[in-house]
């Protein structure tokens, strides 16, 4: 008996709908026809294309931004802090609710992380966390737009005046943000680093962009990510001294962007309005279809400020008939993908053990963790797929 014609052992599967991923990539026949453009050109590496993406990027954010790609947003957080000078035995503050990256790059650097809780509402850096966490050795914080909505930073960038601290914006989530009428990227910090990692709201498949008004910043980026070379590959393959001839002037990285990646990047640039419209919409259409279950909602962002919408994180309130994993596993069975964002730092076993932290100093990202969940939301989905979700949410909450 041909495989294809084997009688499926669940008949029910054949009537539901195929499962639906918490995440996938919007990439369309732009983005294919610009990459095999770029494989037939004959220079696949950092190149024109790149500098193209650079400079479209820099253009979308206004605000004389400089914009140095990087082949992840964590190469281009270990740039940032490696340019303002972050070393050995200086102390960083970074919140437990992220991803290791944005703790690990200040590893690199042999300074250490010093973990700090979140606001309730907004799940962001809880400022006087931040400002308890102040010590003498202190250089430098890096917030971190949890989910596409804006930390509170005329509260971070006081804090840095105050103390003296460099400011880099782990902005991850936030392309595009307005935070009081003005984007992440072009605010007062010292940089701004941006993911286009595959579940991102743009993406290059992996990839990262360091943004800066600082000129001294932006060229210490520049060097340090090829090696401390002092002209990239491109810029000796084009300009009139011989191509043979670079200087090394630092120990640097190979944290270059591939002409491969930055076509994709420009193609998906170019729909990142459109994509942004999608997922307001569908964040819009999250509110009210869930009004009147036991969950606490994302909060909307302030007048002259708004959300890029990357993640759509709920939490269950403690009248619910699930609890947090229980639901996952019912959402998974009936054909639907969630996630979690994040464990946070200080309950993993390196964080925890080499930083000596205890879920006590938490509270917050605690009582968090423990009933978060956070929903499909990308362009790819249609309003039926998002309709199945809250219809599944309401079946399994009420
Ligand atoms: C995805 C992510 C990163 C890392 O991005 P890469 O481009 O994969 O290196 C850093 N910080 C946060 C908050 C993230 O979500």
């Amino acid at each position: 008996m041909p495989e294809d014609l084997t009688p499926t052992a669940d008949a029910a599967a054949l009537d539901s709908p195929p499962f639906l991923p918490f995440a996938l990539p919007d990439i369309g026949d732009e983005e294919i026809a610009a990459v095999v453009d770029c494989l037939r050109s004959g220079w696949v590496t950092t190149g024109p294309r790149t500098r193209q993406f650079e400079h479209a990027f820099a253009a979308y954010l206004g605000g004389n931004v400089d914009a140095i790609s990087v082949n992840s947003a964590t190469a281009g957080l270990h740039l940032a802090l490696e340019a303002l000078g972050i070393g050995p035995g200086d102390e960083v503050i970074v919140p437990t609710l992220t991803f290791t990256a944005t703790a690990e790059v200040v590893r690199y650097l042999g300074a250490h992380p010093v973990l700090v809780d979140a606001d309730p509402d907004t799940l962001n850096l809880s400022l006087a966390a931040v400002e308890a966490a102040i010590g003498p050795r202190t250089r430098a914080i890096i917030p971190v737009h949890y989910a596409g909505l804006a930390c509170d930073m005329d509260g971070v960038l006081a804090l840095a005046a105050a103390y003296r601290l460099k400011v880099v914006e782990d902005a991850a989530h936030a392309f595009p943000t307005l935070y009081k009428g003005r984007l992440v990227g072009t605010l007062a910090s010292d940089a701004t680093v941006f993911s286009f990692y595959a579940n991102k709201t743009m993406t290059t498949g992996e990839g990262g962009m360091v943004v800066t008004r600082d000129a001294a910043v932006a060229r210490r980026v520049r060097l340090m990510r090829i090696h401390g070379i002092s002209q990239d590959a491109f810029e000796r393959y084009t300009s009139r001294t011989p191509a043979w001839f670079y200087d090394v002037v630092a120990a640097g990285f190979k944290y270059n962007l591939t002409d491969l990646a930055s076509a994709m990047g420009i193609e998906q640039l170019r729909k990142i309005d459109r994509f942004l419209l999608r997922r307001e919409q569908l964040a819009q259409a999250y509110g009210n279809g869930l009004q009147g279950l036991p969950l606490r909602l994302p909060p909307a962002p302030e007048p002259g400020s708004s959300h890029a919408w990357h993640l759509y994180v709920i939490r269950l309130q403690a009248n619910a008939r699930l609890d947090r994993d229980e639901l996952i596993a019912r959402l998974s069975e009936r054909g639907i993908g969630t996630s979690v964002h994040f464990i946070p730092l200080h309950r993993h076993p390196f964080w925890r053990d080499s930083c000596r932290l205890s879920p006590e100093q938490f509270p917050v990202a605690e009582a968090s963790f423990a009933c978060m969940l956070s929903l499909p939301l990308y362009t790819r989905m249609s309003d039926a797929d998002q309709q199945r979700v809250i219809d599944k949410l309401r079946e399994l909450l009420t």
